[in-house]
């Protein structure tokens, strides 16, 4: 332990002057140096220099010996507490002080699971959990916002006994030995703890004849349509939160939400950003080097016209306002990115015109 706590205090890479990645030979290599420097042959009577010359060594005595190195770096990561064998990565936690102190452990041992027989009994009502479900809009619809139903196979009230979870014509009775609280009160080394009643694993009700859709618990596994209202200008990976439309609760709880997670297909033609939807354009080299109107596509289907000047640049970024995704809040623009064309092939006029062109651009 001493030499644990000693190596997490020291540290022997600055000792040494190298990183704490460096190769075996260039410790060795720096080791040798310093070595040499400090020696007390070189430097009689100079304390200090001793006092230096004995951490060199060591810090080459752990750096220079691979498997020390290694534990040492592990004490480092890890702090003094964390001794171990070499390999022991993990701090080890001494449970000793409260095993020892009255059987702690063996209460929190009953609170947590010999208390009840069902994982999840808690005690008194418990909210149902939340509930995910991945749903893939096509671009449009996205931004236009649809009302559409999902399908889901998850935890549902149970339809043969609406969530008593007693068999259809019996009714759950309320447990003697709780009074129907779902706790009892347990005296353990001067200290009163509630733990859930282990006759109804903390339900507050016991069931003679259990329902044999659901065993019992109210709850069945079962397939679900739900109606989801998808607003306008929803975005890839945003959630809606349906409330109380996930799991069931127990003992009376209320149910968890359903939340869906829109997964938004990309468009064909439109790419979004964040309001704004994003376009390229095809333009002709001429139509950009003399400017001109050009038809510009929209989401809604129909087209706007975009004035190109005289000398547009292909990359260009040209904005139409108001033309992007809107979601009743706020409303993006249409970016039209300008893609100028080179023909691959030329008529003979062309050509002819094309070389004209050259020469008075050259002259
Ligand atoms: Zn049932
Ligand atoms: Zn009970």
């Amino acid at each position: 332990m001493t030499a644990q706590r000693e190596w997490f205090e020291k540290d022997y890479y600055a000792v040494l002057g190298v990183a704490q990645n460096a190769p075996a030979k260039d410790i060795t290599k720096a080791y040798r140096k310093l070595a040499r420097q400090y020696h007390p042959d070189a430097n009689p009577n100079n304390a200090a220099a001793e006092e230096r010359f004995k951490e060199i060594s060591a810090a080459y005595d752990v750096l220079g010996d691979e498997e020390r190195r290694r534990e040492y770096d592990e004490v480092r990561r890890l702090g003094p507490g964390a001794f171990g064998g070499p390999g022991n990565g993990a701090f080890r936690f001494d449970m000793g002080d409260m095993a020892g102190a009255g059987g702690l452990g063996d209460l929190l041992g009953q609170m947590f699971g010999g208390g009840g027989r069902r994982s999840g009994a808690g005690v008194g009502p418990q909210r149902g959990s939340d509930l995910e479900a991945a749903l893939t809009i096509d671009f449009v619809d996205a931004a236009k916002g649809l009302t559409t139903s999902l399908h889901i196979n998850a935890e549902a009230v149970c339809s043969t006994c609406k969530g008593s979870g007693a068999r259809p014509g019996t009714t759950p009775k309320r447990c003697a030995r709780c009074a129907g609280r779902g706790v009892t009160e347990m005296n353990q080394g001067g200290f009163a703890f509630s733990v859930p009643c282990s006759q109804c694993a903390g339900r507050g009700v016991v069931i003679d004849h259990p329902c044999g859709t659901c065993r019992g618990t109210g709850v069945e596994l079962r397939d679900r349509e739900i109606n989801v209202r998808v607003p306008a200008g929803v975005a890839d990976g945003s959630r809606i939160r349906i409330k109380g439309r996930g799991a069931p609760g127990r003992n009376g709880g209320p149910p968890g939400d359903l939340f869906v997670i829109c997964r938004v297909a990309p468009h064909p033609v439109f790419v979004r950003d964040e309001m704004n939807l994003l376009v390229r354009v095809p333009v002709s080299f001429t139509a950009a080097a003399l400017g001109a109107d050009v038809a510009v596509p929209t989401l809604e289907g129909d087209t706007v016209m975009l004035r190109l000047r005289a000398g547009t640049q292909p990359g260009s970024r040209h904005r139409v306002k108001g033309r992007g995704i809107t979601n009743g809040k706020s409303t993006g623009d249409l970016i039209v990115t300008v893609d100028v064309v080179v023909p691959t092939t030329l008529t003979d006029q062309q050509r002819e015109a094309l070389l004209a062109f050259a020469k008075e651009e050259a002259s």
